[in-house]
């Protein structure tokens, strides 16, 4: 059975699925088994809500209190645990023991308390100096008349530059930021709302530590990317996609192909032994309703 799949729109963590592990974007976007986010992409996904609940309440001219802002990342953490344990039930049958023990290890409480001091953190030191205009804005950039480029820039405030917002658990080294390829998918997408591309762009991270959180930023004037560079990029992964090229580029001891990290391993190793026929035979559409 062959599988060709065209797709009519992508966004940037797709494209970096794919750059990141081919197998896994088979496995997550074609053949539709969603693994639920670790723990730790839990915490900064409820983070990344708190800030943009933060900075809707700031353009409305509401000062959110820093208790207010903790609460509101409490209350979504603790939502988004409760879907990550109902999903986690059903996607147990694909980890390993390896997989779930990683997971079982990280507390939830833990993620609540840096959550809470990162929140702290970034008010004091970041939001108080940004005026927000556009907070959580979507984008879509014609890649042709049948396929776009679709996304969300965190936010853009009042001078015109855009913020990128991450949360990590290790400290990033000097950032190549002139060369981030989703700060020039911002730029195109900044182009295609605006007509115009933002007067500069901020990455922040948000660094979570075993005494706190610090924040590290990573300014930028301008990307480095051309239009037509970033545009032949993303055409040229969705041309390995539409060709069914899955592979592994990973070397055999990488830590990514672990049965203690990736939580794909069981069916990258079915996938292997039996191949792609048989794997696409025996998942596809199966699992794309329980999704
Ligand atoms: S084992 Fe490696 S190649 Fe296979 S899905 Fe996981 S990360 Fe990708």
């Amino acid at each position: 059975m062959e599988l060709r799949y065209k797709p009519q729109k992508v966004s940037f963590s797709q494209l970096m699925t794919y750059v990141r592990c081919p197998e896994h974007y088979l496995f997550r976007y074609i053949l539709g088994i969603k693994i639920p986010p670790r723990k730790n992409i839990i915490r900064g996904l409820a983070f990344h809500e708190a800030v943009a609940f933060l900075f809707q309440e700031k353009k409305q001219g509401r000062a959110m209190s820093l208790k207010d802002l903790q609460d509101f990342y409490q209350f979504t953490l603790e939502m988004a645990f409760e879907d990550y344990q109902t999903r986690m039930e059903a996607s147990k049958i694909f980890l390993t023991k390896e997989y779930l023990k990683r997971e079982k290890e990280i507390k939830i409480e833990d993620l609540l308390v840096s959550g809470v001091k990162g929140l702290q953190v970034y008010q004091d030191r970041i939001a108080k100096k940004i005026t927000p205009k556009f907070i959580e804005q979507n984008f879509k950039v014609p890649l042709d008349k049948n396929l776009a480029i679709l996304g969300k820039i965190d936010l853009i405030d009042k001078k015109g530059i855009v913020y990128e917002i991450k949360t990590s658990t290790r400290r990033p080294a000097n950032q190549q930021v002139s060369l981030d390829l989703q700060l020039a998918i911002y730029n195109l997408g900044s182009k295609a709302i605006f007509g115009t591309e933002p007067k500069g762009f901020t990455k922040d991270f948000i660094v979570f530590t075993k005494k706190g959180a610090e924040i590290r930023r990573f300014p930028l004037k301008e990307s480095s990317f051309r239009e037509e560079d970033v545009k032949y990029f993303v055409l040229t992964i969705l041309k390995a996609i539409e060709n069914n090229i899955w592979y592994c580029l990973h070397p055999a001891e990488s830590w990514i192909c672990s049965k203690e990290w990736c939580g794909y391993w069981m069916l990258h190793k079915e996938l292997r032994e039996k191949g792609l026929d048989y794997i696409i035979e025996k998942y596809t559409e199966k699992f794309q309703q329980i999704c």
